[in-house]
């Protein structure tokens, strides 16, 4: 969705770690994970800022339906991202630095060689150095088609936001009747065989 979301490809380690931490919605690595205070279900910060900004949603999690809460995890739950590694954002522009989870919000926006801003006008990241001269480059500042990252379709500008509001519903309905399903089928599928993304921190959610 946007530039310094954590897609698969800037994630150094395997895909079951990766499907584990990553958001179910946007499915980027969770970034700023916040959980259901009924449920325990995990949201990355924009995913669960994005769902309760709509009105229509009436403060009740997308997940449970319940009139619920969504804070920060739990400090035990925020430990367990603290090593995955991570690529630097800035890799196109020459950054090869591979972070830890902890740091890397620190490097991307302080410490790293080749610091970026992402340019308002065509949401590319752009060295901060450069970024007046690419402005008033009109051959290099062309408005980029934003891929969603839930249906992997590419839009324009303009038609994004409205685009990416109802794949977000139609994406929560799917995990919904996904759970439904798992409950009703739960005596016939054998634990090792069903995919739980994020069990582990739901986990840690819960008892913690
Ligand atoms: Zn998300
Ligand atoms: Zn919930
Ligand atoms: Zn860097
Ligand atoms: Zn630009
Ligand atoms: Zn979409």
């Amino acid at each position: 969705m946007e530039n310094n979301s954590i897609t698969r490809d800037r994630f150094a380690d395997n895909d079951r770690i990766f499907k584990e931490f990553s958001c179910q919605i946007c499915q980027n690595l969770l970034w700023k994970p916040h959980s259901c205070s009924s449920c325990h279900r995990i949201l990355c910060e924009k995913c669960m800022q994005k769902w309760f900004e709509n009105p229509m949603n009436r403060n009740t999690c997308p997940f449970c339906s319940k009139p619920s809460e969504y804070k920060p995890c739990t400090i035990i739950t925020q430990h367990t991202f603290s090593y995955l590694s991570i690529r630097c954002r800035n890799e196109k522009l020459g950054c090869k630095q591979i972070l830890p989870y902890k740091q890397l919000e620190h490097h991307e926006t302080a410490n790293c060689q080749y610091l970026s801003e992402q340019c308002m006008k065509c949401n590319q990241l752009i060295l901060r150095s450069k970024l007046v001269e690419h402005q008033q480059r009109s051959e290099q500042c062309i408005s980029c088609p934003i891929k969603c990252t839930i249906c992997k379709n590419s839009f324009e500008d303009i038609d994004f936001q409205e685009h990416f509001t109802e794949c977000y519903q139609q994406k929560i309905d799917q995990l919904n009747t996904n759970i439904y399903f798992d409950r009703n089928m739960e005596r016939h599928i054998r634990d090792n065989e069903r995919i739980t993304p994020n069990s582990t921190l739901i986990y840690f959610e819960k008892f913690f």
